[in-house]
């Protein structure tokens, strides 16, 4: 789960795993992560499930937080780099053809439910 432009969107892979989506000049799809070395990274985050929807709690959600992504703090051109999934050489090369379809899918806390995660990715704890 990303959240990027005030939006949420759920990647088909891990982050560290998203690839960028244009085409090379060979006509194969261009190996490069998103998350390129030298770019800013984005920070796991606790949050609500339901930032903006009222009334939820007649659906049965759970009220967990989730684990998103969080790029909000990025600049406006980084955080459309990754909504358009190219890495920092092909969001500079906007002429180049996108082979794959970018893979975000809009959050929907009712669909994506099972895929959500109320716990960080694993990292050393602060705490012994
Ligand atoms: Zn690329």
């Amino acid at each position: 789960m990303v959240q990027l432009l005030y939006t949420r969107y759920v990647a088909a892979t891990p982050v560290e795993d998203i690839q960028c989506v244009a085409q090379t000049i060979r006509r194969t799809r261009c190996s490069a992560p998103v998350l390129a070395p030298g770019t800013t990274a984005g920070r796991w985050t606790l949050m609500p499930p339901t930032p903006h929807r009222r009334g939820t709690q007649q659906l049965a959600l759970p009220n967990a937080d989730i684990a998103v992504y969080d790029l909000t703090r990025l600049s406006y051109s980084e955080q459309k780099r990754w909504r358009t999934q190219r890495c920092p050489a092909h969001a500079a090369a906007i002429t180049t053809p996108d082979l794959v379809l970018a893979d975000w899918e809009p959050f929907d806390p009712l669909l994506h439910h099972a895929l959500t995660a109320t716990r960080l990715p694993a990292h050393p704890s602060p705490h012994p």
